[in-house]
């Protein structure tokens, strides 16, 4: 079956994202980080984030994924910086409803090129992949909001959920 020409669209964007990762690297002056992996893929990724203020104004990722992880971890990091920590975790909300194609098609645009990785709501074995950078910021975002104050590195499995 030949792709739709926005299929293709959304492929050549996801490959860009794999192959030129957007904030790529570390933070030393995070005060949030965290590393999170994938045991169903072997994909590891460490995110690093600065809040100052009300605003997420740094975000950073490194580690190693194939190419679904490392995309949506790129796109993850471009959509956040800027937002705050609550505008942030509405937009975790809406990737995961968007990977189970639950999200109103309305509502996809606030999640930038990160729209684009609908079509793995085909393939429920690369849905841990799309959603690792997203659950690492929920769980950085949580526990500064429960302690008031920075966060180090820890390191943890992606439970089955
Ligand atoms: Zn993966």
């Amino acid at each position: 079956m030949a792709l739709s020409r926005l299929e293709n669209l959304y492929r050549a964007v996801i490959l860009d994202h794999t192959s030129h990762p957007r904030n790529f690297g570390v933070l030393e002056e995070a005060n949030g980080r965290i590393e999170l992996n994938n045991p169903t893929c072997g994909d590891v990724i460490q995110l690093h984030v600065l809040v100052e203020g009300d605003r997420i104004t740094k975000a950073r990722f490194s580690g190693h994924g194939c190419s679904i992880s490392t995309a949506s971890a790129s796109m993850m990091t471009e959509v956040v910086i800027g937002k705050t920590p609550k505008e942030a975790q509405q937009l975790i909300g809406e990737f995961l409803l968007l990977v189970q194609g639950k999200l109103p098609a309305d509502q996809e645009a606030d999640l930038g090129d990160a729209s684009m990785l609908s079509g793995v709501q085909k393939f429920p074995a690369r849905i841990k992949c799309a959603t690792l950078s997203w659950k690492a910021l929920e769980r950085i975002l949580l526990k500064q909001q429960e302690s008031g104050m920075e966060i180090s590195l820890e390191k943890e499995d992606l439970a089955d959920d």
